[in-house]
């Protein structure tokens, strides 16, 4: 294993998979095997069957888990693969506490399929810790956090929840797909597990769809193991190895894209034709001093308020660059309308609730040139009128 003393920008590229051990190769094969030939019945490899392990797989598992200073990675076939298969280690009569503006396929995972199996939930708002401690019951087994939140970059005080979970012997659980390794490192504040839609920052190229969880405890370690092997929602070795390449730029990527957001969301600040603007490297942000605190940057993700839903649509109409689209944590900047987007598999009284109004958009700040970007927006406000 590569020496801790290294930063995450050269661990990215030098870890204990950056050569190929037989071939000297300087990236990680591709193995495609469905099966592995044993050598006798008293002497089987490391692998035996694809779904349980695969060497291009372990590779990535083994890299994201170093990058998130766990001990155990694993890689599933999407994002939400790698939360279901998380939440699976909850049972009939469990209870969930999670935070009121999760991910839109997280609030469907958890409202409409856990509940089918006897799961139930609270959701809170995971800034307020007092709120989180009164949700917790004698059935919570475990607490779901979101930071930033989506859409609204709330954040959560994560080293307060962890104590509080530790109280009450819950699990928690984080999604650092907004963060990355390279900005926030969960596990190091104490959280059980993170979960990744890889198909995000860590890919990178709007070319992948994947997840990733990461723990650093032995007994949670084999319960992922026989989740993951269980349920059998694994990444393929192509996708693995996409993953792998992607990561490599992930550190440069992060902090390009986020010094962007940076001046975006400056400049969306004075712009009379913006209501409210999201992002946690505001200094008038509520959660800019304890994101601080707690991670290494502020993201590349940004969502701001126009007055309507008519004002979106001439603004999304006019702008030239980002990709209107689904998804974030792309090299292309993709801007989204969460109503419709993200969250639409929310209930309209829950996403007003949550300030996913029909005037807000996100944007996910990508490679361009800034003054680019920020032109393309100064245009495209000025239809607006
Ligand atoms: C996209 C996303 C997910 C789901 O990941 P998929 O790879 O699309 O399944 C989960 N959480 C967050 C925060 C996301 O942005």
């Amino acid at each position: 294993m590569m020496s801790d003393q290294f930063s995450i920008q050269t661990r990215l590229l030098h870890h204990k998979n950056k050569t190929d051990a037989t071939t000297g190769a300087v990236s990680v094969p591709i193995q495609p095997a469905s099966t592995f030939h044993q050598k006798g019945l008293d002497n089987f490899g490391d692998y035996d069957y694809a779904r349980s392990g695969n060497p291009t797989r372990k590779a990535l598992e083994d890299t994201i888990a170093e990058l998130e200073n766990g001990t155990d990675g694993f890689a599933f076939a999407s994002g939400m693969a790698a939360i279901s298969t998380t939440f699976m280690m909850l049972g009939t009569g469990d209870h969930l506490v999670i935070t009121d503006d999760v991910y839109g396929g997280t609030f469907r995972f958890t409202t409409e399929v856990l509940t089918r199996h006897g799961i139930d939930h609270t959701f809170v708002d995971m800034t307020n810790v007092e709120e989180v401690k009164q949700a917790i019951k004698p059935e919570t087994k475990m607490i779901h956090m979101e930071t930033p939140s989506n859409p609204t970059m709330k954040i959560t005080p994560i080293r307060e929840i962890v104590q509080l979970a530790k109280d009450y012997d819950c699990l928690t659980v984080l999604d650092n797909t907004f963060m990355t390794p390279v900005l926030q490192r969960p596990l190091d504040l104490g959280v059980d597990v993170v979960v990744h839609s890889a198909t995000k920052f860590i890919g990178g190229h709007s070319d992948v769809v994947a997840g990733l969880a990461v723990v650093k405890e032995a007994d949670l370690a084999a319960s992922m193991k026989f989740l993951q092997n269980s349920f059998g929602a694994i990444l393929g070795p192509n996708d693995c190895w996409l993953i792998m390449r992607g990561m490599k730029t992930m550190h440069t990527r992060m902090n390009a894209s986020s010094d962007s957001a940076e001046k975006i969301a400056q400049w969306l600040t004075g712009h009379p034709a913006v209501k409210e603007v999201y992002y946690p490297g505001l200094k008038n942000h509520p959660g800019y001093e304890l994101n601080r605190s707690q991670s290494d940057g502020a993201g590349a993700v940004l969502s701001f308020e126009l007055a309507d839903r008519a004002a979106v649509k001439k603004v999304v109409e006019a702008v030239e660059i980002p990709v209107f689209a689904v998804s974030l944590g792309a090299v292309e900047s993709i801007l989204s309308y969460p109503a419709k987007m993200s969250h639409e598999a929310m209930p309209p009284h829950e996403r007003a609730k949550r300030g996913i109004t029909d005037g807000l958009l996100r944007l996910s700040v990508g490679l361009e040139n800034v003054e680019d970007l920020i032109g393309d927006f100064k245009q495209a406000f000025n239809r607006i009128g």
